[in-house]
């Protein structure tokens, strides 16, 4: 007899409700391809209701009332609720999305200090005096809220990509709308529980789940959306800010990758392996900032190589939970033939497979969606596997001598979220820097983030910033108030520019 699943429901207004199609999707788990919960399959018409929450949310005095003080004591509260749930709130993530329980963790547990940070700002960000060149006039300017914000994040970091906008729009007064990716919804509906303890009032945070065909595409064209604030991929993102256009609603969009990282000659082998390493086999590949591209100076190519092939090897593969482990499974089906399908790929352009390629053989993995970290020499640029973002364990390395070169190569994509290099000459890391178009670079670092620190992609990585003081001016909007305080009667013909 199947087993029965937990059943989520919509939050929508401050209330727990039920789809209103009745319909219910499956969420499976990675490890064992078998479903664990079902989640709402919202509709327009639950879309419409949610967005109609978020917009009498924003008219309710007690919200749109609320002191910048209070607003941010209600964010802060928010995330204290969120640090006392983090062993829950991080096993329900990795059940979801298969990614180490330890990095779910790590990421549940920092999200405290980003509501803490943004709380802090909530009453701290405020408008100028400009000094207009008119006598008898005063001009000042006011941040205020956008409105309803749609946010929408994918599944590899579901509560971390979500409050990196979240906690910045609550803080500045926006109400939000947020659609979760149908593969990872449990842990945003869990979070709304927290919302609802926290004390906000009704309507401020509304979830909707379903797929991002219906639900993502009902939410991203409805006119009654201020802002879109979409994480995914770079052919979602095009389509949401199409939607956006028609009533256009400005979009902050976080998309895809294809980064470069580069060792040049002097850099210290070793931890440049281990960079690597991070960059691309962490999280199993599934990062927006995977560096995925990587580009070893000639001197020192056998050497990194050697190391990088030899700590791939010892990665240990296993059940996401297992804190032994270091490479979970993929999070869906579907990503597993994207990246078996980029294996063939790679082979059929002429690249070298040196290392993983295939599925681990360990019988006890058979079920869930694991494969190996992956390794391609003798790449070119112009191969499948280095132009399109693969999203799995998979690194092309391919190697220069030449720095200007390498700079034009590396820059030869049509993505530009991250970039890193390895050096210990300032200089040369000052120039690859200032020469790379990247929203992020690292120097003898990767994959480190801050909530103080702005990320964004350029290129078709997308537009707008997260984190920081440039999240509060993304999801805040500038108002410009002129008062003529002379007591005099202007010519009404001419436009005061004098
Ligand atoms: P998708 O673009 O498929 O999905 C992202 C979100 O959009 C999901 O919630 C999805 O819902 C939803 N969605 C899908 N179709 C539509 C639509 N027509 N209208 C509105 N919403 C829609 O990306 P993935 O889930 O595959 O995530 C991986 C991608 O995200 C990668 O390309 C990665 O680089 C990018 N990413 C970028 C980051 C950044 O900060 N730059 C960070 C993390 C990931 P559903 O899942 O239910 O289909």
């Amino acid at each position: 007899m199947a087993r029965k699943l937990e059943r989520y429901s919509l939050f929508i207004g401050g209330k727990w409700s039920p789809p209103l199609s009745g319909r219910y999707l499956p969420s499976y788990e990675p490890t064992s391809g078998e479903p664990w919960y079902e989640l709402p399959d919202a509709d327009s018409a639950d879309v419409n209701l949610a967005v109609e929450a978020a917009r009498s949310a924003l008219r309710d005095p007690a919200w749109r009332r609320l002191t910048q003080t209070a607003r941010g004591k209600l964010v802060h509260r928010l995330g204290s609720l969120i640090g006392a749930q983090v062993d829950r709130l991080a096993e329900t993530e990795t059940r979801d999305n298969g990614k180490l329980l330890r990095e779910m963790r790590a990421q549940v547990a920092y999200l405290p200090d980003v509501y803490a940070y943004f709380a802090g700002i909530a009453d701290k960000f405020h408008g100028e005096v400009v000094p207009i060149n008119k006598p008898d006039m005063l001009n000042y300017t006011v941040r205020e809220p956008i409105g309803v914000v749609a946010i929408i994040v994918p599944w590899n970091s579901p509560l971390l990509l979500m409050s990196s906008v979240l906690a910045p729009c609550l803080a500045i007064g926006n109400t939000v709308v947020v659609k979760p990716s149908e593969h990872t919804s449990a842990s945003a509906l869990e979070f709304a529980g927290l919302v609802e303890q926290a004390g906000f009032p009704p309507g401020v945070v509304n979830i909707v789940t379903g797929y991002g065909e219906s639900t993502g595409e009902a939410l991203s064209a409805h006119p009654g959306v201020d802002k879109i604030a979409f994480t995914g991929g770079t052919e979602t993102g095009r389509r949401v800010a199409a939607n956006a256009a028609t009533h256009l609603a400005p979009c902050a969009m976080e998309l895809g990758g294809k980064s470069p990282h580069v060792v040049l000659e002097d850099a210290d082998p070793a931890r440049a392996a281990n960079g690597i390493v991070a960059g691309v086999f962490a999280a199993g590949g599934q990062t927006c900032v995977a560096g995925s591209r990587c580009f070893l100076h000639e001197k020192i190519y056998d050497d990194v190589l050697e190391r990088l092939i030899a700590r791939a090897k010892r990665v240990r593969i296993g059940p996401p939970s297992d804190p032994e482990t270091e490479l979970g499974p993929l999070a869906l089906k579907a990503q597993l033939e994207k990246v078996q399908a980029y294996v063939a790929y790679g082979r059929e352009d002429g690249a070298e497979l040196v290392c993983g390629g295939t599925q681990p053989s360990d019988p006890g993995l058979r079920s869930g969606w694991y494969f190996e970290p992956t390794i391609f020499t003798g790449v070119e640029n112009h191969m499948r596997i280095a132009r399109d973002e693969i999203f799995g364990p998979v690194v092309s390395v391919m190697s220069f001598n030449d720095e200007s070169a390498l700079v034009e190569q590396a820059n030869d994509t049509r993505y530009g979220l991250a970039a890193g290099v390895w050096t210990q000459d300032i200089d040369r890391a000052m120039r690859f820097a200032r020469d790379i178009d990247a929203g992020t670079i690292w120097v003898n670092t990767y994959r480190t983030s801050s909530f103080m620190s702005p990320v964004g992609g350029f290129k078709e990585s997308g537009y707008g910033k997260h984190n920081g003081f440039e999240a509060i001016r993304e999801y805040s909007r500038l108002k410009s108030v002129v008062i003529d305080y002379s007591g005099q009667t202007q010519d009404p013909f001419v436009m005061r520019i004098k």
